[in-house]
């Protein structure tokens, strides 16, 4: 053999080489926009293809977790796929391709398929079977089968698409660490826990008018224009400001409107012990809920205490009102909602940061009140009042919570939800 000989042979194994490698790359490119199909459904990216004669004859990428499966490797999905389409359970004369070095088990489905090579991607310090942890590949003489095996191929790009997706995850593990619990549920009531305003209040405050002798008279639709004063006393007087009604002649006005706003409290009550004001739909069975799981019950109302405390005892039984940590209501502040001093008031006795509290409402009045106080998670429930307010920032609007009989109706929300509220949907809402 001469030396222009060794030349040739040189030359000629360089550029089969050359051919080969590039032959690898474009292969393995393949398996790795099959890796990225894992990523898109979750799944830890590796891909998988199986060649034959220059053709893809099978493909897979992980999906353990889809499939409930832990054998659903890459790899053994390709095997699996090549089986069925060749119809043969031995696939000799190919090779697969993978992005990440096969674990043992996949290693051992690769001899069992006789499969003639392997190339991988990244290596795997952590389980990899071709020499990393294990060497089962190349396989040797104590198998019946050679399956010989070589790595490194578009190394960098099938370890950087694993490194992002760890990433990405301990990224978001980090952001649900952060984000604090749902502790406590802040519950407007009228409207919210009960849908009093047409039928009861309205109905009261006309019944003290006639009481009084005034020829007073709060229709449906005059009583939802009022609706955007909150308090009771402070709603007569906008209406004595606005629709100059026959006013008596008393010394005080201020004093007439409290005796007027007592006697009007007290016919509410009375309608409430004959049960014409009923709890909406879900509110006890979500009551009971957050009770069991141990979250914190407020009541952030301008409607008077002894109003709560009846409706309370009368629908949850007497113990109810000590459900509540904190019962925020009527006079305990001066500024009504919207203004938030209300809200505040419960969280300064609450003691929680508003981040951990989610708040219940039926108004966007009510929803303002919230949102001032720092409670960015407000779940609306609208009432025939309120319907079609402007609710932008609230997290979650329905015409109710939902019941069994009930199933609510979804208006708008951050998240589709089902048609009982309960505590699982409010947590997830929570951490979004
Ligand atoms: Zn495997």
């Amino acid at each position: 053999m001469d030396s222009n000989q060794i030349d040739n042979t040189c030359a000629n194994n360089e550029s089969t080489d050359k051919w080969q490698n590039d032959q690898d790359k474009y292969w393995m490119q393949q398996a790795l926009n099959l890796a990225q199909k894992a990523e898109a459904i979750g799944e830890v990216p590796v891909g998988a293809i199986l060649v034959q004669d220059n053709k893809i004859i099978g493909q897979g990428w992980n999906q353990p977790i889809t499939l409930h499966d832990p054998t659903a490797h890459a790899e053994i999905l390709a095997i699996r796929d090549a089986g069925k389409r060749i119809g043969n359970y031995r696939l000799p004369n190919t090779t697969l391709y993978c992005t990440l070095e096969p674990c043992p088990m996949c290693a051992s489905a690769i001899i069992n398929a006789r499969i003639a090579q392997v190339v991988y991607g990244a290596i795997d310090p952590k389980g990899g079977a071709c020499g990393s942890v294990f060497k089962l590949l190349p396989s040797d003489q104590r198998f019946n089968h050679y399956t010989i095996s070589k790595g490194g191929v578009l190394a960098d790009s099938c370890s950087l698409i694993l490194q992002q997706f760890f990433q990405k995850r301990r990224n978001l593990e980090i952001d649900s660490k952060e984000k604090p619990t749902l502790q406590a549920l802040l519950f407007d009531v009228d409207g919210t826990l009960v849908d009093n305003e047409r039928d009861g209040h309205r109905v009261a405050f006309n019944q003290a008018f006639a009481e009084f002798d005034l020829d007073w008279y709060w229709s449906v639709e005059l009583y939802g224009k009022l609706l955007q004063v909150t308090g009771g006393q402070e709603r007569l007087q906008y209406f004595v400001d606005n629709w100059y009604p026959l006013v008596p002649e008393v010394i005080d006005l201020k004093s007439f409107i409290t005796k007027l706003h007592n006697r009007k409290t007290a016919i509410y009550q009375k309608l409430l012990k004959q049960g014409h004001i009923s709890l909406r739909p879900g509110i006890s069975r979500l009551l009971e809920q957050a009770r069991t799981e141990g979250l914190k019950l407020v009541i952030v109302t301008t409607t008077s205490l002894s109003n709560v405390e009846s409706l309370l005892g009368l629908h949850l039984g007497p113990e109810a009102i000590k459900w509540f940590t904190v019962i925020a209501a009527g006079s305990q502040v001066s500024a009504k909602k919207p203004a938030p001093d209300i809200y505040q008031y419960a969280l300064d006795q609450l003691k929680l940061p508003a981040s951990t509290c989610m708040a219940f409402e039926d108004s966007a009045i009510g929803l303002q009140a919230a949102r001032a106080a720092g409670i960015t998670n407000v779940v609306i429930t609208t009432t025939d009042y309120t319907n079609g307010q402007d609710f932008t920032g609230a997290k979650l609007v329905l015409n109710s919570l939902g019941d069994s009989t009930k199933p609510c109706r979804q208006i708008a929300g951050i998240i589709q939800v089902p048609e009982q509220i309960d505590l699982a949907v409010l947590h997830k809402l929570h951490s979004l």
